[in-house]
């Protein structure tokens, strides 16, 4: 019976519809299964036509996101009304494995899987977002998980507990191995991956290394894969200005790259948490050599295909009030929810330029890219509570009697 007919066939008469239920549950889900990609599983990658062909690319990726992630309009607090604000949600990537790391971990994932490996190792902060979604893909690919955490020094010779993401992180399995914050500035992460790896190595594992940030050239493709995305939801009202909060760069590097290739002729914002402007630039431009994306190639480097802005403040993972209360706001006038390490801190300072500088920003259609985060809002849930609850305290209610 082929969809079409018997959904028609169903939808007229109102007794059939009764009786045929099971058949409706079948043809939903043969709708739902022919509309979605494959899940968990290793495909040709799908990148998109405009990539050109002297670019260094990945063969494979394993399906791991919920895409294409809304786009809606949003009207934040703060934002005048001449300013045309829409969001990206990339927060609904999956669930546990949510925000930004997905769309990287697709293609690294089948890059470990076509080298053979058994194990991920990768290195981040405490609360490392991208350290949590390796650690949920890996299980999701049947690999063993290896986290390398920044912690400070007296915190690392402790166990970390299980707050965040550090619970999902030991929910799945994944082994923790913690350094200091000295130990990682003096070896840096990625001599620390190598370390680990050759430990494994010698007890007879296959460890493939996932540098920080999954910010490599093969992790680079998740976002010039999401700028595809992107144009074919935008349609013919292009977006003028994109945005989003910048940490270990691979997500600006996608999209700044995809938006020149493809010739979408958005200005890109990224919005630094940590290191400066100069950093990035430079970091974005080694990952452009890697992929042979020089500017002799596209015409132009990093400094000119997007706008470094600061968004640090008192330093990264450390929030002032301000910070978590644009945070508080956005969520009770909007219901999105940001974290306060990165995409609510890269908002506020998005915010604080609006402000000094209406005028560019007057007529605009600007997307902003909500990269996820939830779970460290968990670790940050006492400060954030403090500030909470100055708002409105909880009651108790009245009960009446029986
Ligand atoms: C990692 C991360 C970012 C930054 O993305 P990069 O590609 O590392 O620059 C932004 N937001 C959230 C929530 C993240 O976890």
């Amino acid at each position: 019976m082929s969809l079409g007919t018997s959904f028609g066939r169903v939808s007229s008469n109102q007794s059939v519809r009764q009786e045929s239920s099971r058949s409706l549950i079948y043809l939903a889900r043969g709708r739902i299964a022919s509309m979605s990609r494959a899940f968990h599983t290793l495909e040709s990658a799908k990148l998109p036509d405009w990539l050109p062909p002297w670019l260094k690319r990945p063969s494979k990726q394993y399906a791991l996101g919920l895409f294409p992630t809304p786009i809606h309009r949003w009207n934040p607090p703060g934002i005048p009304e001449d300013v045309e604000f829409w969001i990206k949600r990339d927060d609904l990537t999956g669930m546990q494995l949510s925000g930004n790391k997905v769309r990287k971990l697709e293609f690294l994932i089948a890059e470990a899987m076509a080298q053979g490996a058994d194990t991920l190792i990768t290195i981040g902060g405490i609360q490392s977002n991208h350290c949590r979604a390796t650690a949920v893909a890996a299980r999701y690919a049947g690999l063993d998980c290896h986290l390398i955490l920044r912690n400070s020094r007296q915190a690392a010779e402790n166990d970390p507990g299980m707050v965040g993401n550090l619970l999902i992180d030991r929910m799945t399995g994944a082994h923790i191995h913690q350094v200091t914050k000295e130990e990682y500035a003096k070896v840096g992460g990625k001599k620390l991956g190598e370390q680990l790896e050759q430990q494994l190595k010698a007890q007879g594992r296959k460890p493939y290394v996932i540098p920080v940030g999954g910010s490599d050239s093969i992790g680079t493709f998740g976002y010039l894969a999401a700028t595809q995305e992107i144009l074919d939801q935008a349609g013919k009202e292009a977006f003028t200005d994109i945005i989003n909060a910048c940490g270990s760069g691979g997500t600006t590097a996608g999209l700044a790259l995809g938006n020149a290739l493809s010739g979408m002729g958005a200005t890109i914002h990224a919005y630094g948490v940590c290191d400066d402007e100069d950093y990035f630039y430079d970091f974005i431009d080694g990952l452009y050599r890697e992929l042979e994306a020089t500017p002799d190639r596209i015409g132009k480097d990093a400094r000119a295909m997007l706008v470094a802005h600061q968004a640090k403040g008192a330093g990264y993972a450390i929030s002032k009030p301000e910070e978590m209360q644009t945070v508080i706001d956005v969520a009770q006038t909007t219901g999105i929810i940001f974290d306060s390490t990165y995409s609510g801190k890269a908002f506020h300072a998005l915010r604080e330029d609006i402000k000094a500088d209406p005028g560019y920003w007057k007529g605009r259609k600007v997307l902003y890219i909500h990269t996820g985060g939830l779970f460290g809002l968990y670790s940050e849930a006492s400060e954030l509570q403090k500030q909470l609850e100055v708002k409105e305290k909880s009651h108790r209610l009245v009960v009446a009697a029986e």
